[in-house]
């Protein structure tokens, strides 16, 4: 039997999967200790968990346990990547290189930069989504310490060219930070293969908890330093001081377990249920997909309904489907989406734009519902407007 309200919007925040919770209990009651309690089993049990997931985390994204900052999420992290590295390399430059689509923990962690007398670059990208890389490119002086690009955008699940970026870098002898909150857990992200020095992770994207997430650090080739932006007891070598989150990094290891051990399965059957869903709302006249479809994460479509307004769509159905018009950090406001808008929209259908992304407990039931659903939401409100325009 089908359970309303249908959940479409995992790119703002997945459920906690069982399996994590259950990890999760037994460090909120018996297991309490202060992992930085160096001298009592208390705090050893503490730690030893605390090591166990940063093992998990790391080998998700083909990285040393070392190279992992555990954080309050991907917000922090962001302003970690971006201060720190600000910081620590003033005496090389001060120009970082960003694109427009990126998230606002990036962008407006670019403009504080620039309050601090920094230069940022911020790339155009073209009609897909994707930035250019002769732009990118040109866009390096001297001065360039940092190239701040995410790995697949939140709003249009559009990936990046992650590996010529990164080439781009080394070749200049850039660091190459990258936003991977919304493609850790559901692609291969290796940060090897892919030459990535820096990358921000959240435990709530990959059905984990809320409230923690991680920086990876690159520790050879090259050895990535940072200014810490939070100073204190000096927890994690120094770079993010406070009390660390024991329960909360304990389910995101077990998230970032799960996640491996179920990509391959997941990233199959979400494709397909994403793909059933994209089709047939394109069957509807003047429909069509923001961003690349061959560059795109396999859960995530967002869609551009031309004779109507986006909110006006959620109104009808938001009681019974749960989907986004733009990104969630924004939606209070209903200023069009600044991702849609860098891509050539207008703001009119930028307004008229759905994101919807199916997760790890989406039923193909769930999905023939919120075509038949939105079809006839649809066709209501465009005979609404053609009656109101005669
Ligand atoms: N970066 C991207 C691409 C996101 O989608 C989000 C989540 O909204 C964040 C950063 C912020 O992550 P957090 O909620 O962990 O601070």
């Amino acid at each position: 039997m089908l359970k309303l309200p249908v959940y479409l919007d995992n790119n703002a925040t997945t459920p906690c999967d069982d399996r994590v919770v259950e990890a999760m209990l037994p460090y909120f009651t018996r297991h309490y200790g202060n992992a930085a309690s160096r001298n009592h089993p208390f705090g050893w049990t503490a730690e030893e968990a605390v090591d166990i997931a940063r093992e998990q985390v790391a080998r998700l994204i083909g990285a040393d346990p070392k190279e992992i900052v555990f954080t309050s999420g991907a917000t922090e992290a962001d302003n970690l990547a971006i201060k720190g590295v600000f910081e620590m390399y003033a005496a090389k430059g001060n120009h970082i290189i960003t694109a427009a689509t990126e998230h606002k923990a990036v962008l407006d962690t670019c403009k504080h930069i620039e309050q601090l007398g920094g230069e940022v670059t911020i790339l155009p990208v073209d009609a897909d989504g994707l930035i250019n890389l002769e732009a990118l490119e040109a866009a390096i002086t001297p001065a360039t310490v940092l190239i701040a690009i995410m790995y697949a955008n939140n709003e249009t699940g559009v990936l990046q060219p992650i590996k010529q970026i990164s080439a781009l870098a080394r070749k200049q002898g850039v660091l190459f930070f990258t936003d991977g909150v919304q493609a850790a857990g559901k692609i291969p992200v290796d940060v090897n293969e892919d030459g990535i020095d820096l990358m921000a992770l959240t435990a709530h994207k990959m059905y984990g908890p809320k409230g923690v997430g991680a920086l990876y650090v690159r520790r050879k080739n090259p050895r990535v330093k940072l200014s810490a932006q939070i100073d204190g007891g000096g927890h994690e070598r120094g770079l993010r001081s406070g009390t660390l989150n024991v329960p909360g990094i304990v389910g995101f290891g077990k998230a970032a377990e799960l996640a491996l051990s179920l990509m391959k399965e997941e990233m199959v059957r979400l494709a397909h249920l994403r793909n059933r869903l994209e089709n047939a709302l394109l069957t509807l006249e003047q429909t069509s997909v923001n961003g690349s479809r061959a560059h795109r994460l396999p859960h995530v479509t967002n869609i551009a309904f031309k004779h109507i307004e986006g909110e006006a769509m959620i109104m009808g159905i938001n009681k019974d489907i749960a989907l986004s018009s733009g990104s969630a950090c924004t939606s209070a406001s209903l200023n069009p989406s600044h991702v849609l808008i860098a891509m050539g929209l207008d703001e009119t259908l930028a307004h008229g734009s759905l994101r919807f992304s199916p997760g790890r407990f989406t039923t193909p039931e769930e999905i023939d519902y919120t075509i038949e659903r939105v079809i006839n939401t649809f066709k209501k409100l465009v005979a609404l407007n053609s009656a109101w325009r005669t």
